[in-house]
């Protein structure tokens, strides 16, 4: 059971780290955030990754992301994957990306795959292969290693283990990635890790895949935290919009304060994104252009914050999908039970209240029994 460190409430709703019960999270952060700040000390430590985002005015400024690191000679950038060598930014760029890949038979467990072309056929004959999920075509799913956050829920924290040396690291260009799509590659999905902080690379990729898919079906999407910088943001818009792709926002939580507690970084950057990427649907409704999704943490992502993100999407546009995914111990939350039942359908029936059209629960095995 966790107890908080301010209040000393003690709970299975509260997770040691980040150390702090949602309700002194939201109250009184002023007091919260030294012992908030403390807990991510530690889970970026234990990776030899730096504590906050540098910012060294003398420094070399990286602006992929919202945390706009000035890199110190000698020193990182907050996501692990550039360093400051010689006064040079050495590393993951647009030429080398720092990444594993891998086919993965459609229709995938991708987020979105309840309303895509790739798993349901929306979109034909212009942009899916099919009436229904693609049989036999498959997607190519790219993993970006690094992240602008740090989610202390992390479900794919491994590629933190993977960052290592960047001077021997064995970087893939975008002409070898673009080189394996095949006849039968109906969709990109780049994720990670968080793309964000290897945008250009993804970008660059993108051109080249479709400008050598002919006249063929190939659909380019992303799954992101929404951290990017806002003029890449425009591209990646371009290349979505015209593929019949999507753009995936992983909406962590709507109170600011909850977003630094959880993952370390503010959610302001990626609630405009979001909101910018909303202004395109009426340009192409369907497939969807713009996808939502909320981990429910037990104990901190709550229907109140479900009930605020649900509200922010409805005023961009009701038909936006929106998936509430189960959550499952991981990383530094291992104490926290998986979500139950009740926390997910009372969540569903507010995103509904809300007024949106699409709503969808995901990984609905992992939920528990309870209210
Ligand atoms: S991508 Fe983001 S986190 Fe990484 S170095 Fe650039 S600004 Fe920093
Ligand atoms: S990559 Fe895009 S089209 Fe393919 S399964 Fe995922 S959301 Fe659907
Ligand atoms: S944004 Fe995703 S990959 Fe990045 S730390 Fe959070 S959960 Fe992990
Ligand atoms: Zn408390």
């Amino acid at each position: 059971m966790g107890e908080c460190r301010l209040c000393h409430k003690k709970s299975l709703l509260i997770s040691e780290y980040p150390g702090i019960c949602l309700e002194c999270i939201r109250n009184d952060f002023k007091k919260a955030k030294f012992y908030i700040l403390e807990a991510h000390k530690k889970t970026r430590e234990d990776f030899n990754l730096g504590v906050s985002p540098p910012k060294e005015p003398e420094g070399i400024l990286c602006n992929l992301c919202v945390n706009e690191c000035e890199i110190k000679e000698n020193d990182m950038g907050f996501c692990g994957l550039r360093k400051n060598l010689d006064r040079k930014l050495v590393g993951a760029d647009s030429q080398k990306g720092d990444l594993t890949f891998y086919f993965d038979g459609l229709p995938t467990n991708c987020v979105a795959s309840w309303i895509c072309p790739g798993g349901t056929g929306l979109g034909f004959p212009e942009f899916s292969y099919q009436k229904g999920p693609e049989y036999g075509y498959k997607n190519l799913a790219v993993f970006y290693n690094g992240c602008s956050f740090n989610c202390l829920f992390c479900q794919n924290w491994h590629f933190r283990d993977a960052l290592g040396n960047i001077k021997k690291k064995n970087f893939v260009s975008p002409e070898d990635l673009a080189r394996i799509i095949d006849e039968k590659t109906s969709c990109i999905c780049y994720f990670g890790g968080d793309p964000a902080c290897q945008l250009p690379h993804s970008i660059l990729t993108s051109r080249i895949a479709l400008k050598n898919k002919k006249n063929r079906i190939l659909r380019i999407c992303w799954e992101t935290n929404g951290s990017m910088n806002e003029k890449l943001l425009d591209e990646m818009i371009k290349i979505a919009w015209e593929s019949g792709g999507c753009i995936k926002f992983d909406l962590k939580a709507w109170t600011e304060e909850l977003n630094i507690a959880l993952c370390g970084v503010s959610n302001k950057r990626t609630l405009d994104n979001f909101a910018k990427v909303a202004s395109y649907i009426k340009e192409r409704p369907l497939p969807p252009l713009l996808v939502a999704s909320t981990l429910l943490v037990p104990g901190y992502v709550d229907e109140y914050e479900v009930e605020k993100i649900s509200e922010f999407i409805s005023s961009l546009n009701k038909d936006i999908p929106y998936s509430l995914l189960a959550f499952y111990p991981c990383f530094y939350m291992q104490d926290l039970p998986t979500t139950t039942h009740g926390h997910a359908f009372r969540c569903r029936e507010i995103a509904l209240k809300a007024g949106l059209n699409k709503v969808h629960i995901g990984n609905l095995q992992l939920l528990s029994d309870g209210y």
